[in-house]
């Protein structure tokens, strides 16, 4: 990491540094991102399904999920209300001048603008979409391009579902190719993180160049002080939980999640990280393949406790710099819209920003406010994805430690 930051700050002295760089550095950093990504499916798909039909007890499976997501909900809850009582004590928004503002507004309108169209479909949507959306009318067309990860995971727990439920002699041979797949894809990852240093590197030399002035940096200061001190306080809740539930010390907790944090900083992406952040819950924190398998996908793609507090407090960052005098009532309403929001955020780069659309609207915050927080989202969503994994992971610790699946 370092060492890709060094040397794009150098290349850029020359003139040629940065396309240099976008030409012959960059695609090497997405070329590992996409290695990543073409494992998830694979990963989820062998993985789950093995994990749930060795389970045997279906009690034991819906004690798991119930667990699982009322914990996320709860954690995802906390964290918005550590970013709105920093937000609201901070007051980052009173900081931006009028003419800053309107400077951030002018510079970065086109580009934020293409980007929210998706946000603004599913806010019209039904109150039962997200329900429809659960279920694929075709597994190839939901594993396929941008995999649709949690019809995905349906599918999965519903074929594990009827491995238990058919004869042991036929299920068997299915059980032992799942068995030997999953071994096959564990494989490659050991494989492609070999690769991880020079992927990193490539993928934080493409950031630097392609990152805005410092001078927009330092307005926002303020603000991404905010978000990362709300980002500090939830690794403080998840060492809680985690000594709380399973006696473990913090330390052997991040020592065990860390190169995931760094590698979900790297790729601002949860979903490209959760090979390793599967392997790192099932051989270095304990936690058996049977709940990190259930856990960590559907953590991935609906926990993301650093995205919510993050949406919390932009969205009230937006409206102090525009003068909006938010009621208690509207902030309350924050706290479920930015729960809300951070479910629905797919677990890529930026995101989360483009649910904001969705609280902002709630709270009538301008939608146009997002070009206020464009030009610190890249490093704040590093740092945010960090946290959505931690959280995935503490809450695997808990769970598993609650249904006796967590090793001494
Ligand atoms: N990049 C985040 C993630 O993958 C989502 C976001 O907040 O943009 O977890």
């Amino acid at each position: 990491m370092t060492t890709g930051i060094i040397f794009a700050l150098f290349l850029t002295n020359f003139s040629w540094g940065a396309s240099f760089v976008r030409d012959w550095i960059k695609p090497f950093g997405n070329i590992f991102i996409n290695s990543l990504k073409l494992i998830a499916v694979p990963l989820i798909l062998a993985s789950l399904i093995k994990g749930i039909s060795d389970l045997k007890d279906i009690s034991k499976l819906s004690k798991m999920g119930s667990r699982t997501v009322i914990t996320f909900v709860i954690t995802t809850v906390v964290a918005v209300s550590i970013g709105l009582s920093l937000v609201n004590i901070i007051r980052p928004g009173n900081t931006i001048s009028e003419e800053t503002r309107r400077d951030l507004l002018t510079s970065y309108e086109n580009d934020v603008s293409g980007r929210i169209a998706v946000a603004r479909e599913q806010r019209e949507a039904g109150p039962l979409q997200a329900l429809e959306d659960l279920v694929p009318s075709n597994i190839f067309a939901a594993a396929g391009d941008n995999a649709n990860m949690l019809q995905v995971i349906f599918f999965a727990v519903f074929f594990g579902l009827g491995l238990i439920l058919i004869p042991e002699a036929t299920a068997r041979p299915v059980k032992d190719f799942f068995d030997g797949f999953n071994d096959v894809i564990l494989k490659l990852i050991d494989l492609i993180m070999i690769t991880a240093p020079y992927g990193v590197f490539a993928l934080l030399a493409a950031l630097v160049v392609e990152s805005p002035s410092i001078d927009l940096f330092s307005a926002l200061a303020m603000y991404a002080v905010t978000v990362l001190i709300g980002l500090g306080c939830m690794m403080g809740v998840y060492a809680a939980i985690v000594w709380f539930f399973t006696r473990k010390t913090p330390s052997f907790f991040f020592k065990g999640i860390a190169p995931a944090q760094l590698l979900g900083f790297s790729t601002s992406s949860s979903a490209a990280t959760l090979p390793v952040t599967m392997e790192r819950v099932e051989e270095h924190l304990g936690v058996h393949k049977e709940v990190a398998s259930f856990v960590l996908p559907v953590g991935a793609t609906i926990n993301m406790d650093g995205t919510s507090l993050y949406q919390a407090v932009a969205a009230v960052f937006i409206a102090q710099a525009f003068g909006i005098d938010l009621s208690l009532q509207a902030q309350l309403g924050i706290i479920i819209t930015a729960t809300l929001a951070s479910i629905g955020s797919a677990a890529v780069p930026g995101a989360g920003m483009v649910m904001l659309v969705i609280v902002l609207a709630q709270a009538g915050i301008p939608e146009a406010g997002l070009a206020l927080i464009f030009a610190v989202d890249r490093p704040l969503d590093m740092c945010r994805t960090s946290v959505n994994i931690t959280g995935d992971a503490a809450v695997s610790m808990m769970v598993a430690k609650s249904v006796g699946m967590l090793d001494k």
